[in-house]
C-alpha cells in the first residue's frame, strides 16, 4: 500500500439483520468511499462476513478461517482494518445496538484482529436520530 489504508477492510455485519438486508449500502458506501470509509486506497479490498448469531461465538471459527486465508495469501493480520456494521453498533431501523459487541471486540483481539472501527453505512435518517438523541450513539 503506498498510504496508511489497510490491504483489506472486513465488515462484521448482524446476523439477524442480514435476514433482512442484503449489505448493499455498506458494499456501496465502501466502494464509493462514503461516511466510515471516507480516505481508503483505491487498492483496500473489502469483504463482508455475519456474526454467526448471538452471542457472538461463531465468530471464533469464522476468524481463524479469515487469519489462515490470510497467511496463505501473505497478508498481514495488521493490514486488516475490521468495521462492526452500523447495524451493529448503533440503534437503526432493525434492531438496538449489538450487545455482544464488546464481547466481539474481545474474540478479534484474541485472534490478533487489532485494527478495529465502529460503523460501515450510515444512514441519514438513523444519522439524524442519533443527532436529536432518539438513537444512541455508538
Ligand atoms: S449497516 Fe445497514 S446496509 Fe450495512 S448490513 Fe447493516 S443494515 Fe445493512
Ligand atoms: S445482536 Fe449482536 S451477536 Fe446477535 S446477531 Fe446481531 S450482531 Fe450478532
Amino acid at each position: 500500500m503506498i498510504d496508511d489504508s489497510p490491504e483489506l477492510v472486513v465488515i462484521i455485519q448482524c446476523e439477524d439483520v442480514v435476514k433482512r438486508c442484503s449489505g448493499f449500502l455498506c458494499m456501496s458506501d465502501f466502494y464509493e468511499k462514503l461516511g466510515k470509509f471516507t480516505g481508503y486506497a483505491d487498492e483496500t479490498r473489502y469483504m463482508a462476513i455475519t456474526c454467526g448469531s448471538c452471542c457472538g461465538n461463531l465468530l471464533t471459527p469464522k476468524l481463524e478461517n479469515l487469519g489462515m486465508r490470510l497467511r496463505k495469501a501473505g497478508i498481514s493480520k495488521d493490514d486488516v482494518t475490521v468495521h462492526f456494521a452500523s447495524c451493529v453498533c448503533s440503534d437503526n431501523a432493525h434492531r438496538q445496538p449489538c450487545p455482544f459487541m464488546n464481547r466481539m471486540r474481545a474474540l478479534l483481539n484474541r485472534k490478533g484482529f487489532n485494527n478495529i472501527e465502529l460503523g460501515s453505512h450510515i444512514s441519514q435518517k438513523a444519522e439524524a436520530k442519533r443527532q436529536a438523541g432518539i438513537y444512541k450513539q455508538w
